[in-house]
């Protein structure tokens, strides 16, 4: 399903169905010029995804020959997949380079392992770690062997006939870059900022503090004038600054409530606390929860835990190969 957002130039959003993810279907933007294209993230490599991109592709008259460029905001899967379809054809891919890197170290499995190793440190029971070899994360990867023109935060892009800044916004994932066509003032937010939904904030191993780098890249693009903010799920807005202060009021919660739990349970591992933090599961239990949704859950807890380490207002103590957490004063 294709829809125009934008005249001069021509926007187009692809809606691509994310089956069986609560994140329920992934933006594809294209802009189409005179003498060229640009399709910003393609969704998951699954049939269903390369089906509704090639036909929205199709139903817009774009070939994917070297004058239609990929741009990929970030590693996700949902974003990424589908790149090897650009890349096969000689379509110019562009990536920031700390994304692309965790790209070609998963593909042998490593950074996962690493990353369950972490989780299990930090409480996650074994059994639980096995139930994760589904999540559509790893099942719908894209090949990670193509070209990338590396991008950085301010490049100036022209492609499709538009200049195009690059702002890179380390946070939901460390590689993350929003697009902005500053004549137009037209802001691609990826899944920097969302609108019905907040992003989810994980811990990543090439960068610390990822709660803390994210409410720093907010503060990065509260000011930019937008007209348009175009985001990687859901639906966009025009005031970004108001849901930035949203967001940040949210991550202030959560850090409180943490504060909360961890004075509550002393000497708790992230995996006990996450269970007692409010998520939106539509009134489902944790113990009801799916595998990809306690795995998401565990990391953004963590992510706020580490935040209150580094602050000074949780200490953390490592026993027999497991972490746990301990109030030292209230005040965040
Ligand atoms: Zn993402
Ligand atoms: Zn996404």
């Amino acid at each position: 399903m294709i829809q125009q957002v934008h005249s001069h130039p021509d926007i187009y959003r692809i809606r691509v169905d994310l089956p069986d993810n609560p994140l329920q279907y992934l933006n594809s933007y294209v802009i189409k010029g005179v003498s060229g294209n640009l399709v910003i993230d393609t969704g998951f490599n699954r049939p269903e995804c390369k089906r509704a991109l090639c036909q929205g592709l199709q139903e817009l008259d774009i070939r994917l020959q070297s004058d239609t460029s990929l741009f990929i905001t970030h590693l996700h899967a949902d974003h990424s997949g589908l790149v090897g379809l650009f890349a096969a054809t000689g379509c110019p891919v562009y990536m920031h380079p700390v994304d692309y890197q965790y790209l070609v170290d998963s593909e042998d499995g490593s950074t996962w392992k690493a990353a369950e190793d972490n989780f299990m440190r930090e409480g996650m029971p074994p059994a639980e770690i096995k139930t994760q070899f589904s999540n559509q994360a790893r099942t719908f990867s894209p090949d990670p062997h193509f070209p990338v023109n590396p991008v950085h935060d301010g490049d100036c892009l022209h492609l499709a006939g538009c200049d195009l800044q690059v702002i890179h916004t380390p946070g939901h994932t460390p590689g993350l870059c929003c697009l902005y066509l500053p004549k137009e003032e037209v802001f691609f937010t990826s899944d920097h900022i969302l609108f019905n939904i907040t992003p989810n904030i994980q811990v990543w191993y090439h960068m610390k503090q990822a709660l803390q780098r994210y409410l720093e890249s907010l503060q990065k693009v509260r000011e930019l004038p937008v007209r348009l903010a175009l985001p990687g799920h859901r639906e966009g807005d025009t005031s970004i600054a108001g849901r930035i202060d949203e967001i940040v009021a949210h991550h202030d919660r959560r850090l409180a409530e943490i504060c909360h739990l961890a004075g509550l349970y002393p000497h708790s591992t992230a995996y006990d606390i996450a269970p007692h933090m409010t998520w939106s599961m539509r009134g489902k239990q944790w113990k009801d929860f799916p595998p990809t949704q306690k795995w998401f859950a565990l990391g953004e807890t963590l992510a706020h835990i580490e935040y209150l380490v580094d602050h000074g207002v949780l200490c953390c103590r490592e026993e027999q190969g497991c972490r746990h957490y301990d109030l030292v004063r209230t005040e965040t």
